[in-house]
């Protein structure tokens, strides 16, 4: 074994190895989406500056859960190199480390490292260096609202938030900036999706964190839906016949219509979940569901009470519709994030920053 290398002479298939290092960030335990097992990662660097992500998976985590202190130097031993996935981002550009059953964490008495001081960017240095990651502290003048965009490259749906800001540390006169994020979970809470102004026609995005209570108090939660329109269709002695379309004998087939109430400290409300949000929701496409329910329904209740009491991340759209002489506001759910942990950290990503 090579006593206390650097993290720059850590190379793939060594087994034996051990670094001295300063814990400069303790990520926070992020459970799988399945709920089988969990994930916690770990910056480390050395005397030289170099960085490197531990990562722990399982019991591994909870071997190590008490020992570990960020600022605090340690000499970790052992565990799997593995090269890193260049499609994210990573603090070291060719490794990062799997720490196993074979891996040891121990305080380091001998050595200290100093924990880096963090050095904080102004807008010029982004500008000038757009790629380099960068701390920087900016003043939040206005947040603006969620948007579904289609991006051009792809036409694939993402969300978008715009914040407008100010840096002012900058030297140079005070400008105002845009940034762009996506996927930025700042949540609203349901009193405020409840009672926010929209003005007619108006799609607005929030998320929202929430607690699902019970969904369709009455009827199933799909139905047979016309397959061109996806309106409901009626069969009558045989006869499927679809009020839209007006053609009689239309294709059709079972589509989810959830209704899920939901609550938080604030409010109530109820989402509507078609196809594949339903799906996601329930765990299993809705022609399965269905099999089950006919053959054993506790195993079909076994499922239903299986979503119910969790928290989840909703991203719901919000418009207002008239029934008659009522407006009532229709909360459709666009996606989920059942995993609250993985929700509430600004990951490291690029964020454009454009002049207003
Ligand atoms: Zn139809």
């Amino acid at each position: 074994m090579e006593a206390s290398s650097l993290i720059r002479n850590l190379s793939l298939q060594q087994r034996y190895w051990s670094i001295i290092v300063v814990l400069t960030q303790i990520d926070i335990v992020r459970t799988f989406k399945s709920g089988q097992g969990k994930i916690q990662k770990l910056t480390l660097m050395d005397k030289d500056g170099s960085k490197i992500y531990a990562i722990m998976f399982n019991e591994i985590i909870d071997r190590f859960h008490d020992i570990l202190q960020t600022g605090k130097t340690f000499v970790f031993s052992n565990g799997q190199i593995k090269e890193i996935n260049k499609d994210f981002y990573n603090v070291n550009d060719k490794f990062e480390i799997i720490l196993n059953n074979t891996s040891n964490i121990q305080l380091s008495v001998s050595d200290t490292i100093d924990s880096p001081e963090i050095k904080l960017s102004v807008i010029e240095d982004i500008k000038r260096n757009p790629n380099l990651p960068s701390d920087i502290i900016l003043f939040v003048i206005k947040v603006h609202e969620v948007r579904m965009i289609y991006r051009n490259v792809d036409k694939k749906k993402i969300v978008k938030r715009d914040l407008q800001v100010i840096d002012l540390r900058s030297k140079e006169n005070i400008h105002q900036y845009t940034s762009s994020f996506s996927n930025t979970y700042l949540m609203t809470s349901l009193q405020k999706i409840n009672t926010s102004e929209h003005s007619t026609g108006e799609i607005k995005h929030y998320y929202t964190r929430v607690f699902a209570k019970g969904l369709n108090k009455e009827g199933s939660i799909w139905y047979n839906s016309c397959n061109t329109c996806k309106s409901k269709v009626t069969i009558i002695d045989g006869i499927v016949q679809c009020t839209k379309c007006t053609n009689e004998n239309v294709q059709y087939s079972l589509r989810y219509l959830i209704k899920l109430s939901v609550e938080d400290n604030s409010s109530t409300a109820i989402f509507t979940l078609f196809d594949n949000e339903a799906e996601q929701l329930i765990g299993m496409p809705v022609i399965e569901l269905e099999k089950i329910k006919a053959s054993k329904i506790e195993d079909y209740n076994n499922i239903i009470k299986n979503i119910l009491e969790k928290e989840m991340t909703f991203l719901v759209k919000a418009q207002d519709k008239i029934y008659g002489s009522r407006t009532f506001r229709s909360l459709t759910v666009q996606s989920i994030k059942m995993d609250s942990n993985e929700v509430g950290e600004l990951q490291h990503k690029k964020i454009k920053i454009e002049e207003v």
